[in-house]
Formats: structure tokens, sequence, C-alpha cells
């Protein structure tokens, strides 16, 4: 899709990290914006920036929005059709993080985690997926996933699990469209670290946040600041997923290592 300007897109988890800077980047490239997120009062700080970073005469709506709720991505979808007229870009990046050994994580951890990082992807998928393909234009489905959707990485496997999946939603998608010759396309969005604050308040489930930290999550944290080292900013990120948009590039990864990583991988599984 070379043209994004006086189109419309669809952020969710726009009130913080990757999802603001990609309201701000698309703002900036002169589309109408609907930005969806649980938090209200960041939610407004982005579409207070959005609105200055607009260029043209687009618009910037809100709606506070649980994705794990699939009553309220509909809702979502109906608002942003109905006042937007059509919806061009969704990007599906709202996401939780949790830390520590897959044996210490509970029921109510993976329901956490699988409600917001996949069912999330998935009620997106479907409330807008459809709609989408009847405008009969291009379009663009973004789907933040991880690297650790590629890699899982210890400490981290109940977050893993979830990106794991989310990558498989994406190709199933991807290959999806591509059979019915549909215009829409799609990114799966591989980040690294990113500093966003997904790694400080969203490193536990907030319920978890008032007890004492055990090793466990200690060291879990302590990784997590390791590789914070090495992280790159929310609008990089937003650069590429733009210019992902404009390639029709299906795996985005922000850090170039990963894209060896990947290529020995895939050689190991083809020798
Ligand atoms: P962030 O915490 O800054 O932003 C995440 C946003 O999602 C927050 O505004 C939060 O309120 C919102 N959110 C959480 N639960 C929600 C729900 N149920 N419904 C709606 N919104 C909800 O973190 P971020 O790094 O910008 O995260 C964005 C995406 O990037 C996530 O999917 C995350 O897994 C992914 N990601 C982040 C990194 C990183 O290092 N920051 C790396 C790889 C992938």
């Amino acid at each position: 899709m070379r043209e994004l300007s006086g189109r419309a897109a669809v952020v969710t988890g726009a009130a913080s990290g990757i999802g603001r800077a990609l309201a701000l980047r698309f703002a900036a490239e002169g589309m109408s914006l609907m930005l969806a997120d649980v938090d209200p009062g960041g939610l407004a700080e982005t579409a207070a920036l959005a609105e200055k970073a607009l260029a043209g005469p687009g618009e910037v709506l809100t709606q506070v929005t649980d994705v794990s709720d699939a009553a309220a991505v509909r809702h979502l979808a109906d608002r942003s059709f109905g006042e937007l007229g059509a919806v061009h870009v969704l990007c599906n990046n709202a996401g939780v993080y949790q830390g520590g050994h897959l044996w210490t994580r509970t029921p109510e951890d993976f329901a956490w985690l699988l409600g917001v990082n996949l069912w999330g992807v998935l009620h997106g998928v479907h409330a807008f997926v459809p709609r989408m393909m009847a405008q009969d234009t291009e379009g663009h489905i973004v789907n933040t996933v991880s690297v650790a959707g590629l890699f899982a990485a210890p400490r981290a496997g109940g977050y893993a699990i979830t990106k794991y999946a989310a990558l498989a939603a994406s190709q199933s998608l991807a290959q999806d469209l591509a059979t019915v010759g549909s215009k829409l396309r799609v990114t799966a969005l591989c980040p690294g670290a990113v500093r966003t604050r997904i790694n400080d308040s969203g490193r536990s489930r907030p319920a978890d946040l008032v007890a004492t930290p055990t090793d466990d999550e200690l060291a879990a944290r302590e990784a997590v600041d390791a590789s914070m080292a090495r992280g790159v900013e929310p609008a990089e990120v937003a650069d590429l997923v733009v210019r992902a948009i404009h390639e029709e590039r299906f795996l985005v990864l922000t850090h170039p290592e990963f894209a060896g990583r990947l290529r020995r991988q895939t050689e190991l599984l083809l020798a």
C-alpha cells in the first residue's frame, strides 16, 4: 500500500510505547485514527499528541477497549467503520508481558497472557478483516508479535507461547487472504527489546506487583534489563512498520542479528 494519506488506521495498545509511536507516525502521514487501549489516561495523552502531529484534515478518535473482550472489539469495529467510513490499516498491537519459569505460572497467568496477546489479535481479525475485505481496497493488518514468537527465551515461556501463536495466526491470515485473492496484506512485527513500559509495569500481572518479587522474578527482570541496553526506540519501530506497509513485507525484525539466527534455524530445519 503506497499511499497512507487520507486513509484510516486503528491501533490497539495505543496509550503507550510502540502503539503510541505508530499513532504519531500514522498521524504525520495524514491518516485518520481510531486509538484503543485499556488505559484511558494514556489514550487521551496519545490522542492529544496525535492531533498535534496530524498532517491534513484527518481526525483522531479514541475508544477505551479491552482487546481480550470480543464484544468490546466488535464495538470498536462498529465505531471505526461507522465514524471513519473505512479502515485501511489495523494494528493489533496491545500486549502484556510476564517473566518467570514455566512451572511457576498458574492457569490464571496463562489466561491473562493469552487473553491479551492471542485473543486480542484473533478478536481484531474477526471483527475487522471481513469488513476490510468487503471494502475491496488495499489494506494492511499489522500484528505486533515479538522476537519471542521466533525464539523462546528462558524465563519467558508464557509470553513466548502467546507470541508463537500470534505469529501462527499472522501466517495463516496472510495465506488465507492470498488464497482468496484479497488486496489485504499482513505484517508480523517481531521486535527485540524496545524501550517501553511493558518491561517495567508489565513484567508481572498487576496483582503480582504488590507481592515481594521472588528470586525467579528478580532474575527475569535482570535479563530484561540486560536486553534493554541494546533496545531500540518505539519511533524506530514505527518507521519500520510504515516501510513494511509500503513494501508489503510479511516479517519485520527490528534487530539485524535475528535475521542471522532465523536463517540458521531454517537451515537446521531443512537439513
Ligand atoms: P507498552 O506497555 O508500552 O504498551 C502496551 C499497551 O497495551 C499499553 O498501553 C497497555 O495499556 C495496553 N494493553 C494492555 N492490555 C490491554 C488490553 N487487554 N486491551 C487493550 N490494551 C491493552 O508496551 P509496548 O512495548 O509498546 O508493547 C506493544 C506490543 O509490542 C506488545 O504486543 C508487546 O508484546 C510487543 N513487544 C514489545 C517489545 C518490547 O521490548 N517493548 C518487544 C517485542 C514485542
